[in-house]
């Protein structure tokens, strides 16, 4: 019988692992999040790049618990903005500000922009405890509104104009988010190569040295 392997997904969110683990079912692998293991020290997400938060969540998580891991990081770029929130999307109105904080900042710093243009960008990262890491990248290009509509999702989704469907993210249903997100289209992208991926930890994993019990040897 083939051994399940196990992966850990960086996060305390039950929401993105619940995700992520249903769309590994299926395959011979145990999804664990951070909430399965004792307290573990915050990774600080002060990387200049998607990429590096992602390698850095990832590659900390696994060399932590001895296990593959896998991370994300996500935000929205404004081109009006040079790109801007960006890394810094879940900070951008201060720490505690509140999703209708953030969305209202970001619509008043667009006042009289005329080029509304901006893509919500996710980079998935998978590391193995010897640093090796794998990278998927998901973009969504849409417009950013006048001002907010609709209910659904959460961050700036009352705000993302999504013009193929002409609803802002906040008027989608989870599962139409899904399909065309930044964050679903990383995670297809990771789950079409999954079972390379498979290939890859079996190769990059330290091999564990197998003692057999003899009550013969020894003394
Ligand atoms: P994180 O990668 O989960 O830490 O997300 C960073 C921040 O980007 C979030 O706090 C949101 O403000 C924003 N963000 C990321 N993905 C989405 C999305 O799908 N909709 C709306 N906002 C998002």
């Amino acid at each position: 019988m083939e051994e399940r392997k196990t992966i850990v997904i960086a996060t305390r969110n039950k929401g993105k692992s619940s995700e992520i683990r249903q769309m590994l079912s299926g395959y011979p692998v145990t999804v664990r999040d951070l909430n399965d293991f004792g307290p573990i020290p915050e990774v600080e997400e002060d990387g200049e790049t998607f990429d590096e938060n992602a390698y850095k969540k990832a590659s900390f998580t696994a060399r932590v618990l001895g296990l593959p891991a896998l991370a994300d990081d996500s935000g929205l770029c404004v081109n009006a903005l040079e790109g801007q929130p960006g890394v810094h999307s879940a900070r951008f109105a201060g720490n505690d500000a509140t999703d209708e904080q953030k969305c209202a900042k970001l619509l008043e710093m667009l006042k009289k922009a005329e080029d509304r243009n901006a893509a919500f960008v996710c980079v998935i990262s998978v590391a193995v405890p010897t640093g090796a890491t794998l990278t998927y990248e998901g973009r969504c290009e849409g417009v950013i509104t006048s001002e907010p509509a609709g209910e659904n999702g959460f961050g700036y989704d009352p705000v993302f104009y999504y013009p193929p469907f002409e609803k802002t993210f906040a008027q989608l249903s989870s599962g139409e988010k899904n399909r065309v997100s930044h964050r679903g289209r990383a995670l297809r992208e990771f789950k079409k190569e999954f079972e390379k991926v498979l290939k890859w930890i079996d190769l990059q994993m330290p091999v564990q040295e197998k003692f057999s019990c003899n009550p013969d040897m020894g003394a």
